[in-house]
């Protein structure tokens, strides 16, 4: 919301819920349009960026099977350093852990200015990552969002065992139990790979979570400009499993 909606809706006495949606409503309208004319005035950076959200995970997926097999390209960084110097126009956010065997833009053979990546360790949505990712969508046109969980995550592994035993992990780790908590408890009955299961789970949910993060995110997807997927990557052979 910018300052000047912030200061309207401030200044009325007693906001209605129904004021607020159309407040909010109309905030997205124009930073939607204001990406539009921007486009309209200015071309992107990366022309080939601008994709509709099935198109660019065809492009996810078909860069990733490169990754896969060896066979990734070669990016000319140099040159891309030029056209991405006024500008940014990325074709997919990133919700993707922070372990360092996890590269997305390895991942998915991408150069720079193509992925809007925000990462922390379980991959859960935060309210700072839903804001960054609502700006690359409301702002940049990103079409697609893919929460990216992997195999033997061990921010979820940790939760699993914090959860079970009782104990509080040291420092500031608590909250990122608390971001999987959620994932863990819905699986941690049923048996079997309790890991595996709750790794599934907390991208699902989180794919979730984004769909329906209001104003901005949901009304995106309500409108079919943009798409929430979630996928898993498998540390052996990089291959990337879509589950949401
Ligand atoms: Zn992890």
């Amino acid at each position: 919301m910018c300052k000047l909606c912030r200061e309207k809706l401030s200044h009325r006495s007693s906001p209605s819920r129904r004021s607020f949606v159309v407040g909010a409503a109309s905030t997205i309208g124009m930073l939607l349009a204001e990406t539009a004319s921007a486009g309209d005035s200015k071309a992107p950076p990366k022309p080939q960026n601008v994709v509709s959200p099935g198109a660019a995970l065809e492009r996810l997926q078909k860069g990733n099977m490169r990754y896969v097999k060896g066979a990734s390209r070669r990016h000319d960084f140099e040159h891309e350093r030029e056209a991405l110097a006024g500008g940014q126009n990325p074709f997919a956010g990133i919700l993707s852990c922070a372990d360092s065997r996890i590269a997305p833009e390895y991942a998915f053979d991408s150069g720079r200015g193509d992925l809007f990546v925000c990462r922390v360790a379980g991959n859960f949505a935060t309210t700072e990552t839903i804001a960054s990712l609502e700006y690359g969508v409301a702002v940049l046109g990103v079409p697609l969002i893919l929460v990216l969980g992997h195999d033997k995550c061990g921010a979820v592994d940790a939760a699993i065992k914090s959860l079970k035993d009782g104990t509080t992990l040291p420092g500031h780790l608590p909250p990122l139990v608390d971001g999987v908590a959620p994932a863990v408890n819905a699986v941690l009955q049923q048996g079997g790979d309790t890991l595996g299961k709750a790794i599934r789970q907390n991208v699902i949910d989180n794919v979730a979570k984004l769909r329906s993060a209001t104003p901005i995110l949901s009304a995106a997807v309500e409108q079919n400009k943009l798409k929430v997927l979630g996928g898993i990557y498998r540390l052996k052979d990089g291959r990337v499993d879509m589950v949401a």
